[in-house]
């Protein structure tokens, strides 16, 4: 696929990711919520220590930190227990195929009206469930990314960006209002 996600910057090398995806496409986004706030989140999984990572995290102001290029898997899902998501690919980790994103701050609390940029990475995709995974719907022992975010809200917000065709792309300065 097109790779949109170059034009952020800056990419920190994440040292918690498998270089490729094993020959997998990415087929969705898995939505987190870190538990915690910029820029510890970012420093605590810049450590090889954490075994953790994802591509992208979205700050509550909407700026957008890349730790893994899309092309490589990063940390962020876990093997599947408990998994509920129709997206799942039976025997297959999921970080093979998906985009891990994660919204800066904690499962109890509601996102930001300036983290809302992560529904266009969602729109390159076709609108489905199959297709916007939740961590907890992949291991149900995983509170994120909270109850709050309701899946049905997001795929129909993102149903209203695709009507009006503001979907393609990425701005140039990186991160949308
Ligand atoms: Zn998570």
């Amino acid at each position: 696929m097109e790779n949109i996600y170059s034009n952020i910057d800056p990419i920190y090398p994440c040292p918690n990711m498998w270089q490729g995806r094993d020959g997998h496409a990415i087929k969705a986004v898995v939505i987190h919520k870190p538990e915690g706030e910029m820029p510890g989140v970012k420093d605590y999984l810049m450590n090889p220590e954490t075994q953790k990572s994802y591509h992208f995290i979205i700050s509550y102001d909407g700026t957008i930190t890349q730790l893994v290029n899309p092309d490589n898997s990063a940390w962020h899902c876990g093997g599947p227990e408990g998994a509920t998501w129709p997206g799942l690919i039976p025997d297959v980790n999921p970080n093979y195929y998906t985009i891990g994103i994660s919204l800066e701050g904690f499962a109890a609390q509601p996102h930001t009206e300036r983290q809302f940029p992560y529904f266009r990475w969602l729109a390159f995709f076709p609108q489905t469930p199959e297709t916007i995974g939740y961590h907890h719907d992949i291991r149900a022992d995983k509170a994120c990314p909270g109850l709050i975010l309701n899946k049905a809200a997001v795929i129909a917000c993102v149903e209203r960006l695709v009507e009006a065709g503001n979907y393609v792309g990425w701005p140039a300065e990186g991160a949308a209002k």
